[in-house]
């Protein structure tokens, strides 16, 4: 049922966004309150008297056929025509409808509501002109009431008619103020609901290496500042592990760079594979370069891990004929723990840590590739 009532006023909508997407639909949205607010009216006076009420009755068709117009006006995109319509026909009925039926019926009383929503209907409307416009729907509401007083109505409202009109009006005031800010108060909540998710989108579009899917340097570094974060807080360890492809220019200089990219995402598959369980992080370093963050994983357990994920991408057998007719893509790894629960590291210490996991990648490839090599932070530490 709301799909079908929006749809009453999405002409135009298509394709647009934020404030120029909610002006056509306030726009639209005027054009059918206004019919609908005009319509008891124009009951009234058909039924209670036509003969009488002929004159507003004929003027109040010829409005509500420019209210309609709006939508198709806005459909073709003329938006500023579509709300400049809406303005001065509301503005012109109004007025005529009070030298008809005088000001006790209150219409003149709708206005208002135009003074509050005119800002909405325009983008970028300069502060002078919407004052300009205030004073100007103002200076009209004034002279309505001054100009065509209860008593000199060309055609009057019997009482307890004009009373019911009067009470009609405030309710028609009240009401579409009501229904117009809480149609605002939605637009506002849903703008902020794309702009949340766009927000969270980009973070991780910012935080994602494209090519494998993994998290990237950025999201390498968030971690670590973070673990190394709590670290300083409370009792724990953490290990960081740098992984490099052994000779992988050998692999791509024959496999070609696409096929460089394949191997790539394979080896990326089996490291989230593994560490499918956060806190645990593996991003792609750079290159042919990995890394991971191991909180609350230490040296035993680190040695083991990186032990089976060398193993597991040595059996993908995934050919590596730079290297020779029955050689596979291997890996190389270093591993690096704070070792010790009691530790309690500067804040700004986070990057040895995983110097340390590259000094210990050095190693091992200086001693054949192929291998994980452990080397502690407290070993760095008493270096240092
Ligand atoms: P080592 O065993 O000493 O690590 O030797 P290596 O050949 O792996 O090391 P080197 O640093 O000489 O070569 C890394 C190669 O990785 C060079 C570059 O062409 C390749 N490479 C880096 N990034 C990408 C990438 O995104 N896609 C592909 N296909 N290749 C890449
Ligand atoms: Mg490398
Ligand atoms: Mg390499």
């Amino acid at each position: 049922m709301i799909e079908v009532i929006k749809t009453c006023w999405s002409p135009g909508t298509k394709g647009t966004q934020g404030a120029l997407r909610r002006q056509i639909e306030l726009c639209n949205q005027l054009g059918l309150f206004c019919t609908a607010a005009t319509t008891p009216y124009q009951l009234f006076y058909y039924f209670y008297d036509f003969a009488a009420y002929r004159g507003v009755f004929l003027f109040n068709l010829v409005f509500i056929t420019v209210y309609l117009s709006v939508l198709p006006l806005n459909h073709l995109r003329w938006h500023t025509t579509a709300s400049t319509t809406l303005v001065l026909n509301s503005c012109i009925q109004l007025f005529v409808v009070t030298f008809f039926i005088g000001t006790g019926a209150g219409v003149s009383l709708f206005y208002f509501t135009f003074a509050f929503v005119i800002i909405f209907l325009y983008q970028n409307l300069r502060r002078r002109t919407y004052v300009a416009l205030l004073a100007a729907i103002g200076l009209l509401y004034l002279m309505a009431q001054f100009l065509f007083p209860a008593e000199a109505a060309r055609t009057p409202v019997p009482s307890p008619w004009l009373e019911a009109m009067y009470a009609g009006s405030v309710a028609g005031v009240l009401t579409l103020s009501g229904v117009l800010l809480h149609l605002f108060h939605r637009a506002i909540d849903r703008a902020e609901k794309e702009l949340t998710f766009n927000n969270r989108y980009l973070e991780d579009l910012s935080n994602t290496d494209p090519l494998t899917g993994l998290g990237n340097r950025r999201a390498l570094g968030e971690a670590l500042n973070r673990e190394w974060a709590r670290l300083a807080r409370q009792s724990g360890v953490l290990t960081t592990v740098m992984c490099d492809v052994d000779h992988f220019k050998r692999f791509n200089d024959h496999h070609g760079h696409d096929g460089g990219d394949r191997c790539l995402q394979q080896i990326a598959d089996v490291l989230r594979g593994m560490l499918s369980q956060p806190p645990a992080l593996a991003v792609r370093y750079g290159g042919e370069e990995f890394a991971l963050v191991l909180p609350g994983t230490d040296a035993q357990q680190a040695r083991i891990l990186c032990e089976r994920l060398r193993s597991a991408i040595e059996r993908l057998r995934i050919p590596n004929r730079g290297m020779g007719e029955h050689a596979v893509v291997t890996v190389s790894i270093g591993v690096a723990s704070t070792e010790h629960a009691d530790l309690r590291p500067h804040t700004d210490d986070s990057k040895r840590l995983l110097k340390r996991a590259d000094e210990a990648l050095y190693q091992a490839k200086a001693n054949g590739r192929n291998q994980v090599v452990y080397l502690s932070y407290q070993g760095l530490a008493k270096q240092a």
